[in-house]
């Protein structure tokens, strides 16, 4: 099979780190916060070098879109097995101008995934693996998008794939249960939780990937716009929980539920 695979790698705000909003309310604070790939991301890559060792396809290509510093991204998804990489360079400036509130506010999902349709054809890839959703916009549109301007099938919330020739058999995680589905290549994947674990990227692989290639590219290149359909009026904190109270005896907690008018 001489397939070659498209992978999304989002960077984003490190999935331990406590989110804090900006005082003015315009966005969440990522000066000086940990950044990594998308834990979905990691699984789409995993997947991807899977079936690359199973020599079902031939090459797998790292994509992501922002500034300079998703490079970083990139060069993990390299160390992790993928053979090159493709930065669509966002600029500083239109990233400010437009990045209202979170970070990657100019490149939401519509624009994204114009850009891996149009990647999609340049690399004439047969097949795109995406996160399920990221875990910073938590959006789970980008593939679904990403198939439609394609007019591709999509198997999306994978939690098993099985490439068979020209078709994927994919296991899909549904509300109550699993659902498989068949598709034809060219088609689009997002890898849900279940779909692998995600290897680490070793020191000679780190090191090996710092000599595999990343292209530059700007949305231009490839005719697409990525001004923003969107406008965020603000960004809140969640409500803050209230403290509970402790009863002693089923009497007084009847008691309080009856003074807060829950009976
Ligand atoms: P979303 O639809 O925003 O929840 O994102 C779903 C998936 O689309 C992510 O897990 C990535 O695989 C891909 N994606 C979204 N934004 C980007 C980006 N800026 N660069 C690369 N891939 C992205």
């Amino acid at each position: 099979m001489s397939a070659r695979v498209l992978v999304g790698v989002k960077r984003v705000i490190d999935y331990a780190v406590k989110i804090r909003v900006k005082p003015d309310r315009t966005g969440v604070v990522t000066d000086g916060v940990k950044h990594s790939m998308n834990p979905f991301c990691e699984i789409a890559v995993e997947e991807a070098v899977k079936l690359k060792e199973k020599k079902l396809v031939k090459e797998v290509v790292a994509v992501s879109c922002g500034p300079q510093q998703v490079q970083e991204t990139i060069r993990t998804a390299l160390a992790m097995g993928a053979d090159r990489g493709i930065h669509v360079e966002v600029s500083g400036k239109d990233y400010e101008t437009l990045a209202v509130a979170l970070q990657y506010e100019t490149l939401g999902p519509l624009q994204v995934s114009k850009i891996f349709a149009a990647l999609a054809k340049k690399e004439q890839a047969d097949l795109i693996i995406l996160g399920k959703q990221a875990i910073d916009d938590d959006c789970n549109q980008t593939g679904q998008m990403t198939a439609a301007l394609l007019d591709w099938p999509q198997g999306t919330f994978a939690s098993e794939v099985t490439l068979e020739a020209d078709k994927l058999k994919v296991v899909r995680e549904i509300d109550g249960g699993l659902e498989t589905i068949k598709i034809n290549l060219p088609a689009v994947v997002t890898a849900d939780l279940r779909l692998n674990t995600p290897r680490y990227a070793t020191l000679p692989n780190i090191m090996k990937a710092k000599k595999k290639k990343i292209t530059n590219v700007k949305p231009a290149d490839l005719g697409v716009d990525v001004s923003s359909r969107l406008e965020v009026l603000k960004v809140d904190e969640p409500p803050q929980r209230q403290s509970g109270v402790k009863v002693e005896t089923v009497h007084d907690l009847v008691e309080k539920l009856k003074e807060a008018g829950r009976i």
